[in-house]
């Protein structure tokens, strides 16, 4: 065990500050802090019983739970006079880790300020800590904005969830853990559409062996009932893709459109040929992207330029933006959650 002195209060100082402050040793996992109790007594009530509990100065108070980085940043937190914005990971999991500990350590003031340093810097939505967070701090920010019940910051944060499973960035499985509602004491809606996008990057990954009909042996990270889940939601988005390919978006013309016929033509020919043939290098099943790259080519198609009525096509790529999002928010029905 390695006993070091908590940079929170220096004795030589403590000692000069105030006689009656006394100091005490923590054991945290393997690493033992001394520490000037009367900060944290005063502001804790969780550790005033310890001390009073444990009132053999010459014997440690073992903490159970924290690890000896965690305990460290809370006492860095008890240290100083206001909380930085985080400006990494490291950073971001310091602060975390205060907002945490202080409320499981009922340090009501440092919990409350930790807490808004984290909504603030979430609310900001441009911090590169946040934007390029490690799953865990995703997961634990998210845990902070159900509970202060922001419901933007918790789209927000669910979003880039989202976009990091569909850009493999992040690991489907762990969003499937997490996402399990049960677990979870708070609306499950958009845990079942977190659940639905990560079924749909597995969908994409199996997509192959889905395609032509082979086994798929079940991989040790997916149960029998997730794998049902996920054939459910490739039938069905197979099947939706058909029918979007067969219904170009119906779009309304605009006063100046001199012959909306022509014009509805012009958008269903170009419309059915993008979709129906494999002109897009993305699988049938894979709507959202299929989507997103027809309205790509066709906002820049020279065709439809020079045959529809300007603002006839931008309504037209206004509906087709729409079926996007649409699929992108009801994702989860095909997978039958
Ligand atoms: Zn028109």
């Amino acid at each position: 065990m390695t006993i070091t002195q908590s940079p929170l209060i220096n004795p030589s100082l403590a000692h000069r500050k105030c006689d009656s402050l006394k100091f005490r040793t923590f054991g945290v996992e393997s690493v033992l802090r001394r520490v000037n109790v009367a900060v944290l007594c005063e502001n804790s009530t969780t550790f005033r019983r310890l001390v009073l509990e444990n009132r053999d100065a010459n014997t440690p108070i073992m903490l159970h739970g924290p690890t000896a980085r965690q305990f460290d940043h809370l006492l860095w937190g008890l240290g100083v006079d206001s909380l930085p914005q985080p400006c990494d990971e490291e950073d971001l999991e310091c602060l975390l880790d205060v907002e945490e500990l202080s409320r499981h350590y009922s340090i009501h003031y440092l919990q409350i300020r930790a807490e808004s340093t984290v909504v603030a810097v979430i609310a900001e939505g441009t911090n590169s800590a946040v934007l390029s967070c490690k799953t865990d701090s995703l997961v634990r920010m998210l845990r902070i904005t159900i509970r202060v019940h922001n419901n933007t910051l918790f789209a927000f944060l669910m979003q880039m969830w989202t976009w990091r499973l569909h850009s493999k960035e992040l690991d489907r499985t762990i969003a499937i853990r997490v996402a399990q509602p049960s677990r979870w004491d708070y609306d499950p809606q958009p845990f079942l559409k977190l659940l639905g996008h990560a079924f749909y990057a597995v969908m994409m990954e199996l997509e192959s062996k889905l395609s032509s009909g082979q086994r798929i042996d079940l991989s040790s990270h997916l149960t029998q009932a997730e794998m049902i889940h996920v054939r459910c939601g490739y039938h069905s988005l197979r099947s939706w893709w058909d029918q979007i390919a067969s219904k170009p978006p119906v779009y309304t013309h605009s006063p100046q459109c001199m012959y909306p016929e022509r014009c509805s033509y012009v958008w269903r020919i170009r419309f059915a040929w993008l979709a129906e043939k494999d002109k897009i290098p993305f699988p049938k099943v894979d709507g959202i992207r299929r989507l997103q790259e027809i309205h790509k080519f066709i906002a820049a198609d020279l065709f439809l330029i020079k045959n529809m009525p300007e603002t006839c096509r931008h309504s037209a790529l206004q509906e087709l933006l729409k079926r996007r999002e649409h699929l992108l928010k009801t994702v989860h029905h095909h997978f039958d959650l």
